[in-house]
C-alpha cells in the first residue's frame, strides 16, 4: 500500500491541484494531517475535493476555528480574519464535514496521523525536545504529522533523535529508508503554505512494503492563488508569503 500524505493544504487549490497532477498514479490512498482550510481562497473547493478523495484525516486548528470550534482569540488577527471569511464562505455540506472531522492521533494500519503532536492535537513539533517528549509516548513507529509547515521531521534511534529534512532546493525530491529499531516523526510538509522558505508544495509518499517514505516539492501557480486571496479581501499578508515559503 502506498500512500499519499499530505497537510496544511489550507484552501490552495493550485498548489492542491499541481500535487495531485505530479503524483498521478503513485498512490493507492490519499491521507491528509489536517488544515484542509483557513489562510487560502478555496474552502469550498478544496472541501469537496476532500470529501471523496480522502481516505483518512484529522482535523487540524484552522479546521476547527473556521467552523467555530476553537476560541479565536488564540489566533493572531491574520488567522482569525481568514477563520471568519471561510465560515461565511462554507457551504452546508462542507460546513457538516469540517465539523465532523475526527480529532488525532489516528491510527492507520501500522502507522498514525496527528496534526500537532500526537499528544495534542494543538501543539507544535518543532524542535528535538518537543520530539523528545512525543517519541516517549508513541506506540506507532511511524508518525505523521502537520501543523509547523516544515517538512522533515525526526527520526529517534537507541534514545538519540536526528533531525530530518526534505529535498534541497534545486531538487524535487529525497528518499527516506527507514531503518530498524528507529521510530520516525515524519512531517509531509504544507501543500497550501509552505514555510520552510521553500515555496514550492510539499508532501510525502509513503510505502509501507519497502518501509521508506519520499519527500516531493512541486512549484505551482503562485500567481492565481495571490490573485485569488487578494481578491476575496483576505489580508494582503497571506498572498504575499505564499512567494517567500514563510
Ligand atoms: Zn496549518
Amino acid at each position: 500500500m502506498r500512500d499519499l500524505i499530505v497537510s496544511d493544504i489550507h484552501a490552495n487549490w493550485e498548489a492542491l491541484e499541481a500535487v495531485l497532477a505530479r503524483a498521478a498514479g503513485s498512490y493507492d490512498r490519499i491521507v491528509c494531517c489536517g488544515d484542509l482550510i483557513g489562510y487560502g481562497p478555496d474552502p469550498n473547493r478544496v472541501l469537496d475535493w476532500a470529501r471523496s478523495n480522502l481516505a483518512y484525516v484529522v482535523r487540524g486548528n484552522h479546521d476547527k476555528a473556521a467552523v467555530g470550534l476553537e476560541n479565536l482569540e488564540w489566533f493572531n488577527p491574520v488567522a482569525r480574519a481568514a477563520a471568519l471569511w471561510t465560515l461565511h464562505e462554507l457551504t452546508p455540506e462542507n460546513l457538516e464535514y469540517a465539523k465532523e472531522l475526527p480529532k488525532g492521533p489516528l491510527p492507520i494500519d501500522n502507522y498514525q496521523i496527528a496534526h500537532g503532536s500526537p499528544l495534542d492535537e494543538d501543539e507544535y513539533v518543532v524542535c528535538e525536545n518537543d520530539a523528545d517528549q512525543a517519541f516517549a509516548y508513541l506506540d506507532r513507529d511511524v508518525t505523521f504529522f502537520g501543523h509547523t509547515h516544515v517538512q522533515g521531521g525526526f527520526a529517534l534511534a537507541v534514545r538519540r533523535i536526528r533531525e530530518l529534512e526534505g529535498p534541497a532546493h534545486g531538487s524535487r525530491e529525497a528518499t527516506l529508508d527507514f531503518d530498524p529499531d528507529t521510530a520516525y516523526l515524519i512531517n509531509p510538509g504544507s501543500i497550501g503554505q509552505p514555510r520552510d522558505r521553500d515555496p514550492r508544495a510539499a508532501w510525502a509518499l509513503y510505502d509501507a512494503e519497502s518501509r521508506s517514505v519520499t519527500y516531493y516539492r512541486e512549484p505551482y501557480d503562485i500567481e492565481t492563488a495571490q490573485a485569488k486571496i487578494r481578491r476575496a479581501g483576505l489580508p494582503d499578508m497571506l498572498a504575499h508569503r505564499l512567494a517567500v515559503g514563510q
